[in-house]
C-alpha cells in the first residue's frame, strides 16, 4: 500500500534491530520494537473507533507510546494532534471540540481532564489504550494515503494570541524532514540528544522527522535536564534546542571543549539567539551554534548553513526548496536590506488553519505564499535577519520602532541578564516603547540611560523601565509579550 509518510518514516524500520530511543531513566527501544509498538497502537486506535481521517488528539507527557502514537496515526492515516502538556482542563476542551477530535489519549494521572465523551489514557504506567494495544498485533496494514492527504493538525504557540490550527499535510511534513536531513548531514551515526517537548513542531517534525529519515538513535529525555544533557553528550553528535537550552548549559561548570569533543552540531530555533549567548558558548565550547527559523504553519524556513558561514544575529539562508521574500503590507517586494513583513512559500507550507477560513485567506495568499507575520531583512547573500513580529512593531509619532533593536542595546549592558521592550499606548504619540529587564545584583540605572541615550536616537529611548524577577516565557521558551502590554500597558 502507498502511504508516503508511513513509506519514508517508518516502514523502512521495521526488522531494524538497531537502537532508537535511547532512554536515560535506563532502556532502548530498537526501530523494530518502535515500529511493531506503533502497529499495536493502530490497532487499539481502530477497536476504539477511530476511523481514517479522523483527528486523535493526544496530551501526554513526552514518552515513547506518545510517540509511537504519531507512528499509528500515519500508519491508519488517522490525523495526529499532539496537545501541550500545559493545558488546564478548560483549555484542553476548548482543542478537543475545535478539532473535532474523535478521540482524546490523556494522561491518566490527571483529575483535570474535561468530560468530553471520548477520552481514553495513556501513559508509561499503562492505560486503556495501552492496555489495548499490548493483547493487539504487531504488525498492523497500512492503509493507502496521498502526499496531499492530512497527517497531522498542530496548534500554534498562542504567543499573539488565541492558538491556531494548522492543518499539515504529508508532502509537508515529508519535504522537510527531507532538506533539513541533507542540509545538516544527519546519518545513521548520528545520536541526537532530544529534550524537546514532541507537542510542538521544534521537538516532532524537526527533531524526530530528522532522525527517523536518519535511521540514527535519540537520547529520549522527558524534559530539559541540563545534568542529563551534560552526562550524555560525550555519547552523543548532535543537540537540537531552543535558546533557553544553551544559556542554561552555560551556568553548568561542566560544559567544555572536552565535554563536546564527539558532538558535530549545536542547533537552536523557536526564539531568537542572543548574540551574547552564541558568543559565549563559542568562546566555552568551539563550537557555532547553528540558527534557523521556522514556525509550525512552515516547519523550517531558513537555516544557517552546515558548512559555510554561520552568521549570529541570522537565521540563515532559505531551505533550498522555499521561496522567501521581504515585503510590505500590501505584498509588494522590497528590496534587499530593508525591512518588512516575511513571507514563505513551498512544499512545507501548511493547508491552512482549521476551522478559522478567514484567517487562512487573510495569511496565505492566493499565490501561495504564507504572510509569517514576522518582519525581517534579507542582505545581499541572502541571509535572513528576523526583527521581531509584526504584533509587536511599535509606531510611535509615526516612526517605526522595532523592539530587538532596543533589547539588543540593553541586553549588552552589564547588570542586564535579560530584556523585552514593548509598546504602550500614549496620548501624544500613540504609543511608546517600555523596557521590561531582569537584573542582577549590579544594574546601574543611570549607567544604563547614559549607554541607551548613546545608541539610540530618542524616540527609541523606554520611557519607562520596570525591573521584574523574571519574563513571563512559555513552554517553547518564547517571551509573553501579550501578558507583558496587559500588565504595564495601562
Ligand atoms: P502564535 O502564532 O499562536 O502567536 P507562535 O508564533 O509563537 O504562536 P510557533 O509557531 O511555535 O508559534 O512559533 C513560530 C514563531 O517563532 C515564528 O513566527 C517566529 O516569530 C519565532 N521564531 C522561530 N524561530 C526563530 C528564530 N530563530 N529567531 C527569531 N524568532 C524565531
Ligand atoms: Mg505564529
Amino acid at each position: 500500500m502507498n502511504n508516503p509518510l508511513y513509506d519514508t518514516m517508518f516502514a523502512l524500520h521495521a526488522g531494524r534491530d538497531t537502537p532508537f530511543l535511547l532512554l536515560p531513566e535506563g532502556g532502548t527501544i530498537t526501530h523494530a520494537a518502535f515500529v511493531a509498538r506503533a502497529a499495536q497502537l493502530a490497532h487499539a486506535l481502530v477497536g476504539f473507533g477511530v476511523q481514517t481521517g479522523d483527528r486523535v488528539a493526544v496530551q501526554v507527557e513526552k514518552c515513547p507510546d506518545m510517540l509511537a502514537l504519531y507512528a499509528a496515526c500515519a500508519q491508519m492515516g488517522a490525523i495526529f494532534l499532539p496537545l501541550n502538556t500545559a493545558y488546564t482542563g478548560a483549555e484542553l476542551r476548548y482543542f478537543v471540540e475545535d478539532s473535532g477530535a474523535a478521540l482524546l489519549v490523556g494522561d491518566p494521572g490527571r483529575d483535570d481532564l474535561p468530560d468530553i465523551t471520548r477520552i481514553e489514557t495513556l501513559s508509561a504506567r499503562g492505560g486503556t489504550l495501552a492496555d489495548a494495544a499490548d493483547a493487539a498485533p504487531k504488525v498492523f496494514e497500512t492503509v493507502a494515503r496521498d502526499a496531499d492527504d492530512l497527517a497531522a493538525f498542530l496548534y500554534t504557540s498562542g504567543t499573539t494570541g488565541r492558538s491556531k490550527g494548522a492543518m499539515l499535510s504529508q508532502r509537508n511534513l515529508i519535504s522537510n524532514a527531507q532538506t533539513l536531513t541533507d542540509l545538516w548531514q544527519f546519518t545513521a551515526d548520528d545520536t541526537l540528544l532530544h529534550a524537546l517537548p514532541i507537542f510542538h513542531t521544534h521537538g516532532l517534525f524537526v527533531a524526530t522527522n530528522v532522525m527517523l529519515i536518519a535511521g540514527g538513535p535519540m537520547v529520549f529525555m522527558p524534559r530539559l535536564d541540563v545534568d542529563q544533557l551534560i552526562d550524555w553528550m560525550p555519547r552523543a553528535t548532535a543537540l537540537m534546542g531552543v535558546p533557553t537550552f544553551y544559556t542554561r548549559l552555560l551556568d553548568d561548570a561542566r560544559l567544555d571543549r572536552e565535554r563536546v569533543a564527539n558532538m558535530r552540531l549545536f542547533i537552536s530555533g523557536s526564539a531568537p539567539l542572543l548574540a551574547e549567548t552564541h558568543r559565549a558558548f563559542e568562546a566555552r565550547t568551539g563550537h557555532r551554534i547553528l540558527e534557523r527559523y521556522g514556525m509550525t504553519e512552515t516547519n523550517m524556513n531558513t537555516s544557517n548553513p552546515y558548512d559555510g558561514d554561520r552568521r549570529a544575529g541570522t537565521v540563515g539562508l532559505p531551505l533550498p526548496d522555499v521561496e522567501l521574500r521581504v515585503c510590505d503590507a500590501a505584498g509588494t517586494e522590497l528590496s534587499r536590506g530593508e525591512t518588512g513583513t516575511v513571507e514563505v512559500r513551498g512544499p512545507n507550507v501548511f493547508q491552512g488553519y482549521w476551522n478559522m477560513p478567514e484567517k487562512t485567506a487573510e495569511e496565505l495568499r492566493q499565490n501561495g505564499f504564507f504572510i509569517t507575520g514576522d518582519l525581517g531583512a534579507q542582505d545581499d547573500e541572502g541571509y535572513v535577519t528576523i526583527v521581531g513580529r509584526g504584533k509587536d512593531l511599535i509606531i510611535s509619532g509615526g516612526y517605526n520602532i522595532y523592539p530587538k533593536e532596543i533589547e539588543t542595546v540593553l541586553d549588552a549592558q552589564p547588570g542586564v541578564l535579560e530584556s523585552a521592550v514593548i509598546g504602550v499606548p500614549d496620548a501624544d504619540l500613540g504609543e511608546v516603547p517600555l523596557a521590561v529587564l531582569v537584573a542582577s545584583g549590579d544594574l546601574d540605572m543611570a549607567a544604563l540611560r547614559g549607554a541607551v541615550e548613546g545608541a539610540l536616537a530618542r524616540f527609541k529611548q523606554p520611557r519607562r523601565y520596570v525591573v521584574v524577577d523574571a519574563l513571563p516565557r512559555n513552554t517553547m521558551g518564547k517571551v509573553q509579550k501579550v501578558a507583558l502590554r496587559a500588565e504595564y500597558g495601562a
